[in-house]
């Protein structure tokens, strides 16, 4: 039987990846001892990592004026990270609140600078969630001057919502957690003065935190700053002032070699907005499941969804699991189900997916 994980993080790597380290795992590129068993300031390491970061720049069209940083931490190192490094404490944080992601930034952000919240998601008067768009947003000219960078998560990966026209505030960078949408397609990084992703739902294994920082932004740090995550210390040392998560780094570098292999990013996310049309589909055709996202805000990354009855939340876990379909175990949070449907998850994936929910609809419903 096929087992297909739609785990929402630590999420599935493409099997071609899997294989590959598996090969390599004892034995790397003939040195006699694995990768993660070596210096990161060997000449062998060293040309992995800089090999890694040409490929996400490639793929990214990361321009010249951007530093891209390989960090410790995941997304939440950088919720404490970002403040630190481009605001100081009377400085204020703008944040659009979208979800259970870009909220714990705020809290967080509050610790080293002064917050304001420009709008929160909220429900329609059809039920369904929406974050409401600029003209709708508080916010005092006064506060805009004061701003420091403004904050939002394009994805939010408990709650399903996705923006997908970054906000644009004249003269503010722009903040963006991207954990669980980078690399799901072609983005501008002009757009934006600063990206960050943990690697753990679309680029590689836990541990690693990805940065992508505007030249503009650094050497604004405050003085408190732990020097492990300043920008601009770990960019002027390529991010080994200390020893960064060496084996992330490598298993990150063969997923962007195999994005790279598929075709690049807009191969990906037509492929992607298969996967997604195809559950959202099965979704909506079947009054006995529901998902409560408006449409211009549905992720295509993480598709939440509850079923009619409640009551069969645990029969049809454990049956999913039986048919080889594992993790669909919505967050805690929020309860229902949950797939995650990232680059590594095949549409067959997602077929077989939505033909356990008809079956089980049409025998248990
Ligand atoms: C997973 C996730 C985080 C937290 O990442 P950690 O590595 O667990 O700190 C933050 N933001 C988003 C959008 C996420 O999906």
């Amino acid at each position: 039987m096929q087992h297909f994980n739609f785990s929402a993080g630590p999420a599935m790597l493409p099997a071609e990846v899997m294989q590959q380290a598996q090969a390599e795992m004892l034995n790397w590129q003939g040195v006699g001892s694995s990768v993660m068993e070596i210096s990161h300031r060997s000449k062998p390491f060293i040309e992995v990592a800089a090999q890694a970061e040409q490929d996400l720049r490639d793929l990214l069209s990361v321009p010249d004026n951007y530093k891209v940083l390989f960090l410790q931490g995941g997304g939440r190192g950088q919720f404490t990270s970002v403040p630190l490094n481009i605001a100081q404490s009377t400085d204020l944080s703008l944040h659009l609140q979208s979800g259970s992601w870009s909220k714990g930034a705020v809290s967080e952000a509050a610790k080293y600078t002064r917050t304001h919240i420009v709008a929160q998601d909220t429900v329609d008067h059809t039920g369904l969630r929406v974050v409401p768009g600029q003209k709708d947003w508080s916010l005092t000219d006064e506060q805009r001057s004061q701003a420091a960078y403004l904050h939002y998560c394009p994805n939010e990966t408990v709650d399903g919502i996705a923006i997908f026209e970054p906000p644009k505030l004249e003269g503010v960078p722009l903040v963006a957690d991207m954990s669980s949408t980078i690399l799901s397609g072609p983005l501008n990084v002009n757009d934006f003065g600063i990206i960050y992703a943990s690697a753990q739902k679309n680029i590689g294994p836990s541990g690693l935190a990805v940065v992508i920082v505007r030249d503009d932004l650094l050497d604004k740090a405050q003085s408190i700053t732990p020097s492990f995550l300043n920008y601009t210390i770990q960019a002027n040392n390529d991010s080994m002032y200390n020893t960064p998560p060496t084996y992330s780094w490598y298993l990150s570098g063969l997923v962007f070699k195999w994005l790279k292999a598929q075709g690049g990013l807009s191969v990906i996310s037509k492929r992607n907005e298969a996967k997604a049309a195809l559950l959202y589909q099965a979704i909506d055709n079947n009054d006995f499941y529901h998902n409560n996202v408006a449409t211009q805000h549905r992720s295509i990354m993480n598709v939440p969804f509850t079923l009619a009855d409640s009551a069969l939340d645990s029969e049809f876990l454990s049956l999913a699991e039986a048919n080889g379909l594992a993790a669909l175990k919505g967050h805690r949070s929020v309860g229902g189900m949950r797939a995650s449907i990232y680059n590594a998850m095949s549409l067959e994936g997602v077929q077989a997916l939505v033909e356990f929910m008809q079956e089980f609809s049409r025998t248990k419903g």
